[in-house]
């Protein structure tokens, strides 16, 4: 597994294209915005992308999803609970986070806790960890969680959005993240990548 992280748009959000090497298939986690560069990137490393999963629905993790999905063809995934987002500008804030109103088709596939979502040769698992959004998602490969804005290197995801909780957050990353290995590496949606073992010792919101 070769990971690609892009920085993309006004806010910073990791998008990350996952590549399986043997197969020069991929994914691509959360086309935030600059789709063309995303694009690009792909073609770049020849990669054939098979699915794109949405960790969740606010506007910063999806600008760049119509330009991705046209691309590439591939299938989106997002959760129940943030599906609406996709398709209601209201919902996924893009008005207030970007200045300008934006509304998607819907994904075409709903995936939800526990599933197994096999996608360019390579197992992803998804794990409902609520608190920012009702619908957030991480999605674990091997030893790497893509986490999406639950959980930051020392910090977390705010939870003052619609749908947010505190509690709620907090109880996701006690109850999915932390009971993973020390040595799982975390990437998440803003900000450099860290490990469940340093989150677990550092975290200030988790002691
Ligand atoms: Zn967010």
């Amino acid at each position: 597994m070769k990971i690609f992280q892009l920085e993309v748009g006004m806010i910073g959000t990791n998008c990350y294209i996952v590549e399986n090497e043997q197969t020069k298939h991929g994914v691509v986690i959360d086309p935030g915005d600059e789709g063309e560069r995303i694009v690009s990137a792909i073609k770049k490393e020849g990669l054939t992308i098979d699915a794109i999963f949405i960790t969740h629905g606010h506007s910063d993790h999806i600008m760049g999803l119509n330009e991705v999905r046209a691309a590439t063809g591939a299938k989106v995934y997002i959760s129940s609970a943030d599906a609406d987002c996709l398709g209601q500008a209201k919902a996924n804030l893009s008005i207030y986070m970007m200045g300008k109103t934006a509304e998607f088709a819907p994904a075409d596939v709903i995936y939800g806790d526990g599933d197994v979502v096999e996608a360019a040769g390579m197992k992803f698992k998804v794990l409902a960890t609520p608190g920012h959004t009702k619908g957030g998602v991480c999605l674990q490969c091997d030893k790497v969680v893509f986490c999406g804005d639950t959980v930051f290197a020392e910090s977390i995801g705010r939870t003052d959005l619609p749908g947010g909780s505190y509690d709620e957050i907090i109880q996701s990353i006690k109850s999915k993240i932390l009971p993973l290995a020390d040595d799982v590496q975390l990437l998440p949606g803003h900000g450099p990548a860290t490990s469940v073992g340093w989150e677990r010792r550092r975290n200030p919101f988790l002691q």
